[in-house]
């Protein structure tokens, strides 16, 4: 990808989340855009650094301890996101490396994230992921969990920030959103983790205040 076709990409999906977040009542800017760059090389990451993008997101931590540290260690400010769905044995790793980790969704982790903070005195942003179309197959806690979660969450001493969700595919999104956006509203959670290339519209306009988008910026995954 050209430096050119990365600054239009951005520029086009940032107008678009401009004015779905108009259309809420809310500014752009209070829309934090996250660059899902699993399975692409570093060298289609740099032409949206350049272009201005910092937050970006990643599936597995393997894969980032690949590509971010020289990253990051050539642009300071970058954040780097964990969206993908986590192992308590790696919780180290992740608490080392990345600034946000939006797939927290059981016990278990909880604890393991606990420890991994106390430690290393990194306290990455954390959400908790709710698996909002109850699918067997998907991360996320039941909806009848997040109250215990949250309580354990608070008592582990994690950052959250907010909840995520992952809705079911080939079905609209909307209703879920809208579930999730409750849900946190409920508990008085400030920050949404929902909408991706095909539905980020859609969750900013149910109250998203972090997409992650990868599509739409860096092409198919092939
Ligand atoms: C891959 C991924 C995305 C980005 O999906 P696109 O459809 O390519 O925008 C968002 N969230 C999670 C959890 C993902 O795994």
């Amino acid at each position: 990808m050209s430096r050119e076709e990365a600054a239009a990409r951005l520029a086009e999906v940032r107008t678009r989340i401009d004015a779905a977040a108009r259309l809420s009542g809310r500014r752009g800017d209070a829309v934090e855009l996250v660059a899902v760059s699993k399975t692409h090389p570093a060298e289609a990451i740099v032409p949206l650094i350049e272009a201005g993008q910092r937050s970006f997101g990643e599936n597995r931590v393997q894969e980032a301890q690949g590509k971010w540290p020289a990253l990051k260690a050539s642009h300071p400010d970058l954040r780097l996101h964990l969206v993908g769905q986590l192992q308590s044995n790696k919780a180290a790793e992740a608490v080392a490396l990345f600034d946000v980790i939006h797939s927290v969704d059981r016990p278990s982790l909880i604890a393991a994230l606990g420890k991994a903070m106390a430690a290393s005195g990194r306290r990455p942003d954390c959400f908790l992921q709710v698996n909002i179309g109850d699918e067997p197959q998907k991360g996320g806690c039941a909806i009848a969990d997040l109250p215990a979660l949250l309580a354990a969450a608070r008592a582990a001493g994690l950052p959250v920030a907010g909840l995520m969700c992952v809705p079911p595919d080939g079905i609209e999104a909307a209703p879920f959103f809208a579930m999730l956006q409750k849900l946190a509203r409920d508990h008085a959670l400030p920050a949404l983790s929902m909408g991706m290339s095909g539905d980020y519209e859609t969750a900013i306009m149910l109250g998203a205040t972090v997409v992650r988008v990868g599509t739409a910026l860096f092409g198919s995954r092939g």
